[in-house]
Order: structure tokens, then C-alpha cells, then sequence
């Protein structure tokens, strides 16, 4: 029997192996500056930010180098003290070609902060303060890289009345809020009082699965005297991290389709993006680096590290001892969610929480076969759906029919694929139907 019996979790989803072993254990570490890093406008959900600076002006660690580019985008910062060498188009993780600011590294700066001292964030508003989290450039750092500013704006005529600190990390192999939570649990509780007062909030909860029972401890014991917040063991369960999935797992509420977490009254945010704005506000550094889990059979020292943002994925590979020779994929996240990466000249961003190197023994393609109506897919949707019969309208190109069976409440976990034994990749389909029906969507709205 374990410290934990039973405990809350929401209803179905799937028991993957953690892999966690590899890294839970190693604190975080800080890696050396690169020569060059490359920082595109476009690492957000949202609009491009827009370049304050030009080719040839030296900047400084921490300076504002792009301002927000509409209401939903964020400011950036130069993770280094250089001089910006170029404004282009550069590799993005996406596989896309994105604009970006590549700044050379001064190699002889002491790389000392632009703006190094504390926010007095108390004698500010809500207004002020979320303003300052746009500029800081703050996006959720557990991979949606959504603006996190745009998430604490409630909304006209609703009221947030609970907020639920995302300590969940559910994907398979990732440590890194994990680490965050064990060794800068003081910046979160800081961060944690400036949304209660964004959001005016007194009720906090914070999710953490009880895989991470070392963290748990730790934030029970570190919870303010005067902080009404309660730290929630939950079962470890995939996908628990996927918002609604953990409103309902803490408070068990449901979040009705096509409605949002603050519809119920709630605002969720990852542990690991409240940390630094509490850093922010601590210490004046915007989001100018990340801890990246680093891990897989395929490389040589997995790691936890602090990354600078725009360091280039190789330089991070080497750092880590570099990948194994039988190394066949390179994943931007977790085995569940991540992006598979075509080059290794792409730089780390805000939304990168792991870097996972794959060997052929993980990798292995299965060959697809009929659907069986097994229904086990069905058993493990999270949201309720039905990924068989979702998954035939998908395989005829029945996109507009598949509205009907509520394709865009899919929150993509993949649980469906992960337990289909006819290894039908269901949620690939479900990713690029998804796609095509947002694109008819916006067709339709500006004819
Ligand atoms: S799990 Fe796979 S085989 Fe079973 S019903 Fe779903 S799609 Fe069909
Ligand atoms: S249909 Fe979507 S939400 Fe449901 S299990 Fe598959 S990927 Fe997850």
C-alpha cells in the first residue's frame, strides 16, 4: 500500500509506462551560452510579435528586442548580451520557415541582466500586472505556448472563482516541472499571489500526480501560512494534464463542449509558467530560458537543464553527451503530444518542455489494420468521443460529418491511437481533419 490510495482523477484515459526513472531524480542544470541564438517572432499561439531592434544594434540579457504584435501575442527578449546579425526567415520547429532575430553572442560580456531588480507588484492593477506578463512574454510553458496573459483577461460578465496550479506533467518521460516544482517552489508561491490578485481569486489548488510524491511533500510543506491553497495528489493518468481533464479530476466539474475552463469558474495554468512569473516579479528577467527535460534511449546524459531560448536543438544535444548512433527520432515534448523534428538546426523555444530521442526499439512503425470495433478506443477518450467511427469519417475524407461527432472537442492526447491494436493512427487523422475544418471555418467567415 502507497502514501496514496484512492485518489481523485477523471474519468477514463490510459496507464502509459512513465520512463520517468531517467531524469526525476537530476536537478537542474544550467547550460553555457551559444555563440549564436536565434529567436523567432512566431513561438506562440497568436500573432507574430514585431522587431524593436535592427540589424546591427547590441543588445542586452533581458532587453526587450519585440514588442506584442496584437492582443494575442507577447513581447520577446534577448536571452543574451550581443549584437543582432540578422531578421529572417529560420528553421522552426514546426517545419515551417519563421521570421526570427539571431543575435551573436558577446563572448566577453559578463551577460548581467538589462533590468535586474524587483516589481513592486503590489501597487499595481490587474490591468498592470497582466500587461507586464504580456511584455515579460509568458506563454503556458507545458507545450501549448498559449499567451498567458490572454488566459488571466476574464472575460466581461464571468467571474474565475478557483485557480488550478498545473502540476501535472502526464506525458511520459518529462521531469522538468517537476524539478521546477522541488527546487523553485518559492517563485511559485509568489507567482501564485499575483494571479489570485489578477484574477482576485482566494481559492487555489495545485494537481500534482502521484508520481512526483517528493514534490508533493515539499509544496505541502512550503504552502504560505496565509495562502488559502491546498496541494491535490492525483492519480497518475494520461492525459490529467489536458485542462478540463484536471478541472474535473480537482473539483470535479465538467467543462461543457466548445465551452472554456472559466466557464465553470475556473483558470488553469502550468506550474511551471506561474514559477516564472513569480521569478519576474521577484528578480525584473522576463522569459528569456526554460528548463528543457532532455531524455530518451537516444541520448547520452539525459538531463534536466535551464536553456536559454533560441539556443540551437544541437548544441543542447551535445551538451547532454549527444545521441546515441541508433537514434531515429528527435521529439519536440513527450512520446503522447510532441512534434517530431526533420532537422536539428532548430533553436529550443518558450512551449519546448522536453527534447526526447527515440531509438528504433520505441520507434518501430506498425502496419495498420481494419478497424476491429473493439470500442477500447471509445473506453479511453477523455472527452467522451466516439475515435472509431470519428476515425472511419476521417479515413472517407468526411471532414464536415465528423462536426457532428464533435471533432473539435478532441483535445489530440492520443490515447486513442496508444490503445488501438489495429494501430490505426486515429489521432494523425483526427490533427489534419481538425486543420482542414478550422481553415473551411475561417474561409467561411471572411466570405
Ligand atoms: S480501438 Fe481501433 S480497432 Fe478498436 S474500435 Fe477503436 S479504432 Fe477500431
Ligand atoms: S479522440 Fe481525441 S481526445 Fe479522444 S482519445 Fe483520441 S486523441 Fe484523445
Amino acid at each position: 500500500m502507497g502514501l496514496f490510495n484512492t485518489l481523485p482523477t477523471f474519468q477514463r484515459g490510459i496507464h502509459p509506462g512513465d520512463f520517468k526513472d531517467l531524469t526525476r531524480h537530476l536537478p537542474i542544470e544550467r547550460m553555457p551560452f551559444s555563440a549564436e541564438l536565434t529567436i523567432p517572432l512566431s513561438q506562440h499561439l497568436g500573432a507574430p510579435s514585431k522587431p524593436r531592434v535592427k540589424v546591427g544594434d547590441t543588445v542586452q540579457r533581458g532587453q526587450l528586442i519585440a514588442e506584442p504584435g496584437g492582443f494575442v501575442s507577447i513581447g520577446q527578449h534577448a536571452p543574451v548580451t550581443g549584437t543582432v546579425t540578422a531578421i529572417e526567415p529560420r528553421p522552426h520547429p514546426t517545419g515551417r520557415m519563421v521570421e526570427s532575430i539571431i543575435i551573436a553572442t558577446d563572448p566577453f560580456s559578463p551577460q548581467t541582466f538589462y533590468n535586474e531588480h524587483p516589481m513592486d507588484w503590489e501597487a499595481l492593477s490587474p490591468r498592470e500586472l497582466i500587461s507586464l506578463i504580456q511584455h515579460g512574454g509568458f506563454v503556458g510553458l507545458g507545450g501549448a505556448a498559449f499567451p498567458t496573459h490572454v488566459k488571466l483577461s476574464v472575460p466581461e460578465g464571468k467571474h474565475a472563482r478557483f485557480l488550478i496550479v498545473n502540476g501535472v506533467e502526464c506525458e511520459p518521460y518529462l521531469t522538468s516541472d517537476h524539478r521546477v516544482m522541488l527546487e523553485e517552489y518559492d517563485d511559485l508561491f509568489y507567482g501564485i499571489r499575483i494571479l489570485q490578485k489578477i484574477l482576485d481569486v482566494r481559492q487555489v489548488y495545485i494537481g500534482v500526480e502521484n508520481n512526483k510524491e517528493d514534490a508533493i511533500e515539499v509544496l505541502r510543506n512550503h504552502v504560505p501560512d496565509d495562502m488559502a491553497c491546498e496541494v491535490i495528489a492525483l492519480e497518475t493518468k494520461y492525459p490529467q494534464g489536458a485542462e478540463k481533464m484536471l478541472i474535473e479530476a480537482v473539483l470535479h466539474r465538467e467543462v461543457p463542449s466548445g465551452k472554456l475552463p472559466i466557464d465553470v469558474e475556473v483558470v488553469v495554468n502550468n506550474s511551471g509558467t506561474i514559477t516564472g512569473i513569480g521569478h519576474m516579479f521577484r528578480f525584473g528577467q522576463p522569459l528569456i530560458e526554460r528548463v528543457v527535460t532532455v531524455t530518451g534511449p537516444g541520448i547520452k546524459r539525459p538531463a534536466n537543464v535551464r536553456v536559454p531560448i533560441g539556443t540551437p536543438l544541437t548544441e543542447l544535444l551535445n551538451f547532454c553527451g549527444g545521441i546515441t548512433d541508433d537514434t531515429r527520432q528527435i521529439l519536440f515534448g513527450g512520446p503522447m503530444m510532441g512534434a517530431p523534428q526533420a532537422r536539428l538546426d532548430v533553436p529550443i523555444l518558450k512551449g519546448t518542455s522536453g527534447i526526447l530521442c527515440l531509438t528504433e526499439n520505441e520507434i518501430n512503425v506498425r502496419e495498420e489494420y481494419p478497424c476491429i470495433r473493439c470500442l477500447r478506443c471509445v473506453d479511453v477518450c477523455p472527452v467522451g468521443l466516439n475515435p472509431s467511427r470519428l476515425g472511419a469519417l476521417a479515413k472517407s475524407r468526411d471532414y464536415e460529418h465528423m462536426l457532428d461527432f464533435h471533432v473539435m472537442d478532441c483535445v489530440e492526447c492520443g490515447s486513442c491511437s496508444y490503445i488501438c491494436p489495429s494501430n490505426i493512427p486515429l489521432v494523425q487523422r483526427f490533427r489534419v481533419a481538425k486543420g482542414l475544418l478550422r481553415e473551411q471555418q475561417a474561409r467561411n467567415k471572411a466570405s
